[in-house]
């Protein structure tokens, strides 16, 4: 029972059933929602706040629902905990997929009221996967010269509280940053100063760097197909959204090349696209449009890492339009979460308010 409802009427005040479970929203995705973030990260991937960081940070936003999309690994405390401090959630997990017509990493959140096990073996598989790519490509920078080796990534995660079980790029980045002569050879090898983070994983860790042979290592495959996610969303009555498609897309063709790959990934399954802070107006108006002509729902997120950047926002800075527009939000919300529980919310909403049979 919410705080404002025990305010509003007096104890002993006549409270229909229908009232009760109007107010009591979290309990079965009726919002509306409108202050929301489906795209944000914690320590338990490459993010910097804790779980207990992240939540005490949406209560203190007064956010109505919050997904974490830890990379590949579902976080379920941090859905607990934001429940217990009345922000509604559901299971979520941010996947890397492979798009293999592209040859390149398509992010897809991923959201269900619950994830089953087949998905978590799936994902511990990635994460599994994935460790091994990072160890080869520390001993690739080890052999260039970097003071690195997969044992001191660990520790040094474990110290600075980040995730030592979907260890990434990230991680490298992070420790070449935090090591000034680590730091000094980088900027040596790209004939500039490589700034932060994501400056060192793009110039070095990608399959598309400009010095990948320095820090990109070449490994089979391990990311799921989309064909692969799509078929887990159907096991478990999934909604999954095309990440921050205006970052995904910019190498390859930007807007044109989005739009011809939506209509292909709506009919593998794929239900939703992301609207990403950072989108401009180009941007948002091809993701709107485009959602539209192929029938996938729109999702926000701020893809908060915990520190801000030219990338990332603070948890629940959305992209403008769910400002000026909450209403937008709020039918995408409801959409949302009518799909993944299978019921809808804004009937069960009105009929639960006017006291009509839900
Ligand atoms: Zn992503
Ligand atoms: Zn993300």
């Amino acid at each position: 029972m919410s705080a404002y409802f025990l305010n509003f009427f007096p104890m002993n005040a006549d409270i229909s059933q229908a009232d009760a479970d109007y107010f009591e929203r979290n309990d079965d995705f009726l919002g509306p929602f409108r202050k929301v973030d489906l795209h944000c990260h914690t320590t338990m991937s490459d993010g910097k706040k804790t779980v207990a960081e992240l939540v005490a940070d949406a209560v203190e936003k007064r956010l109505e629902f919050v997904a974490v999309t830890d990379h590949d690994i579902v976080n379920r405390e941090a859905k607990i905990l934001l429940e217990r401090f009345g922000v509604a959630s559901c299971e979520s997990v941010e996947i890397s997929a492979r798009d293999y017509g592209r040859k390149h990493s398509l992010h897809l959140t991923f959201y269900a009221r619950e994830i089953n096990a087949r998905t978590d073996a799936v994902l511990r598989g990635i994460r599994e996967a994935r460790t091994g790519k990072i160890a080869a490509q520390c001993e690739l920078l080890a052999s260039h010269g970097f003071a690195i080796c997969l044992a001191d990534l660990v520790i040094f995660a474990h110290r600075y509280r980040m995730s030592t079980d979907s260890i990434s790029n990230g991680h490298i980045a992070a420790f070449v940053m935090l090591d000034p002569a680590n730091r000094r050879l980088a900027s040596a090898i790209a004939g500039r100063e490589i700034a932060n983070r994501a400056d060192f994983i793009q110039s070095f860790l990608k399959e598309f760097s400009p010095f990948r042979n320095v820090g990109f290592a070449k490994v089979p495959d391990y990311e799921p197909t989309v064909v692969l996610v799509s078929e887990l969303a159907r096991d478990n009555r999934a909604v999954v959204s095309v990440a921050h498609p205006n970052f995904t897309f910019e190498k390859f063709g930007e807007i044109a090349e989005f739009e011809s790959r939506m209509g292909e990934y709506a009919e593998l399954g794929i239900s939703a696209v992301e609207i990403n802070p950072f989108a401009d107006a180009a941007w948002l108006a091809s993701v709107r449009t485009t959602a539209d002509r192929v029938g996938m729902m729109l999702t926000f997120g701020s893809d908060s890492h915990g520190e801000i950047d030219e990338r990332h926002r603070g948890l629940g800075g959305l992209h403008e339009i769910a400002i000026t527009d909450p209403r937008l939000v709020q039918d995408s919300m409801d959409r949302l979460l009518s799909a993944i529980s299978g019921r809808n919310a804004s009937d069960r909403r009105n009929a639960l308010k006017y006291g009509l049979p839900a």
